[in-house]
C-alpha cells in the first residue's frame, strides 16, 4: 500500500504547528521553590519495608507537587504555581510512637507526622502554623493512595504558610474547606506559597514544565510549557497543563510522540517507543497494528478549545478481543472548529480558525488508516523541521 500527500499539504501543516509551538516555547524556564519538611512516620503507617515507605512519601509529595504545578481547573481561576514539596529526611517517629488522638504533628518545626488513624475526627489533617508542623492521615501500612494523601498534604503546607484554618476567603480553592478540597491553585494561594517558601530560604531548581517569572497578570506570567515538549532538568515531556509526565526523553521529539517503532535506545532501558503512551519499551512487546481495518480518529477537546488534541487509535493484528492501540497524537495547537474528508483519496482537512492570520484558517492532514503514513511522515518532519518534508513519503 503506497500514500502520498502533496507538499503543499504539509506545508500547511507545519505552517500551523510550528508557529503555534515555537510562540509558546520563548519564555524562560521558571524557578520553582523546593519547599522541604522532615517526615515522621508513625510505625504503623510504614510499608513493608523501609524503601517502600520512603517510595511512598516520595509520591505522596510528587502529587502534592502536581497539585500545585498543574491545572487542573480553568484558567485564570487555576494557574502553574511553581513549588516542589520534598522531604529532607524521611525517617521512624522518634520515641514511644503516639497513640489516638493523634496532635497536629509531632512539635518539631518543618517536620509533617503520618498517622494510621485520622488526626481529627474525619478530616485528614491538620496543622499547627504557631509550631510549623503537620499531621496528616495515610493508614495503616500507607493504604492512602498518594494522589489522595497529596491533596491534603498540599492542602496543610498552605496553613502552614498563612491560610486560615477557617479558610475564610479561600473558598473555591484548594482550600475549600468542609472537606471540599478542589485541586485549583489560583494566583493568591500561589503568592501564599511562594512568599513562605520565600521566607523561608528555600532553595530553588529549574521547573520541568512551567515558563515565566511572575503571577498573572505580570508581563511575564507563569505559563505551562507546551505539550509534548520535552521537561527542563529532568527526562519526561509535558503534557501541558505544568506537569512533566514521566517518559523517557527519547521518546518526545520535542513537539510530538514519535511513530511507533521509532528506536530510543539510546534512553539505556528501552528500545522502542510504543508511539501511543509515549513509553519505550522492549522491541519485543510492540504491538502490531492491523492496517486493513480501519482506524478510529478522536479528537480531545481542551477546556479553553485552543489546545486541540488529535489522535488514531488503530486495531491491533491478531486480537481475537478486538482491541486497538493509539498510536498516532498530534498537537493541533489550535481549536479544531470543522473536519471534511475527501472520497478520492482519504485525506481529512481540518479547519482551525485562527485570530488575525489568513493563511491559517486552513490545513490539511492525512489521516486514516489508508494515508497513515502520510501521517507520520509529516510528523516525523515537522519536528526535524526539513525542507524535504514532502518529497517521497510513502508506506
Ligand atoms: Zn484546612
Amino acid at each position: 500500500m503506497s500514500a502520498r500527500i502533496g507538499a503543499h499539504k504539509i506545508a500547511g501543516v507545519l505552517g500551523l504547528l510550528l508557529g503555534t509551538t515555537g510562540a509558546g516555547a520563548s519564555a524562560a524556564p521558571a524557578e520553582e521553590y523546593l519547599l522541604d519538611m522532615a517526615i515522621a512516620v508513625h510505625p504503623q503507617s510504614e510499608r513493608g519495608s523501609p524503601a517502600e515507605t520512603a517510595a511512598r512519601v516520595g509520591a505522596m509529595l510528587d502529587e502534592a507537587t502536581r497539585v500545585v504545578e498543574g491545572i487542573d481547573g480553568v484558567p485564570p481561576g487555576e494557574m502553574s504555581c511553581p513549588i516542589r514539596f520534598r522531604a529532607s529526611n524521611i525517617h521512624r517517629y522518634d520515641g514511644a510512637p503516639p497513640a489516638p488522638p493523634y496532635a497536629c504533628g509531632t512539635g518539631r518545626r518543618d517536620e509533617a507526622a503520618l498517622f494510621p488513624e485520622s488526626v481529627l475526627g474525619e478530616a485528614s489533617g491538620c496543622a499547627n502554623p504557631v509550631a510549623q508542623g503537620l499531621g496528616m492521615f495515610v493508614g495503616s501500612g500507607f493504604y492512602r493512595s498518594p494522589a489522595d494523601a497529596g491533596i491534603t498534604y498540599a492542602h496543610e503546607m498552605g496553613h502552614l504558610a498563612g491560610v486560615p484554618g477557617d479558610h475564610a476567603g479561600w473558598g473555591g480553592t484548594l482550600l475549600g474547606g468542609s472537606g471540599v478540597r478542589t485541586l485549583d491553585v489560583p494566583a493568591n494561594l500561589c503568592q501564599i506559597y511562594l512568599d513562605f517558601a520565600a521566607s523561608r530560604g528555600a532553595a530553588r531548581a529549574t521547573a520541568a514544565c512551567i515558563s515565566g517569572s511572575g503571577l498573572p497578570p505580570s508581563p511575564d506570567p507563569y505559563t505551562p510549557d507546551p505539550r509534548f515538549s520535552a521537561c527542563h532538568a529532568r527526562d519526561g515531556w509535558c503534557d501541558g497543563y505544568g506537569r512533566c509526565v514521566d517518559a523517557p526523553a527519547a521518546c518526545v521529539d520535542g513537539h510530538a510522540l514519535p511513530s511507533r517503532g521509532a528506536d530510543c535506545s539510546a534512553a539505556g532501558r528501552c528500545r522502542a517507543c510504543t508511539g501511543s503512551r509515549s513509553e519505550c519499551v522492549p522491541c519485543e512487546t510492540a504491538v502490531a497494528v492491523d492496517a486493513s481495518r480501519p482506524g478510529l480518529l478522536l479528537v480531545e477537546s481542551s477546556a479553553s478549545g485552543n489546545r486541540d488534541l488529535l489522535y488514531r487509535s488503530t486495531p491491533r493484528a491478531g486480537s481475537a478481543s478486538g482491541g486497538s492501540e493509539l498510536d498516532l497524537f498530534l498537537d493541533f495547537g489550535a481549536p479544531i472548529s470543522g473536519l471534511a474528508r475527501n472520497p478520492t483519496d482519504g485525506v481529512l482537512y481540518l479547519v482551525s480558525p485562527q485570530r488575525g492570520s489568513s493563511d491559517r484558517t486552513a490545513c490539511s492532514i492525512a489521516t486514516g488508516v489508508r494515508t497513515a503514513a502520510a501521517v507520520s511522515g509529516s510528523i516525523a518532519a515537522r519536528s526535524a523541521r526539513s525542507e524535504s518534508a514532502g518529497s517521497g513519503i510513502s508506506a
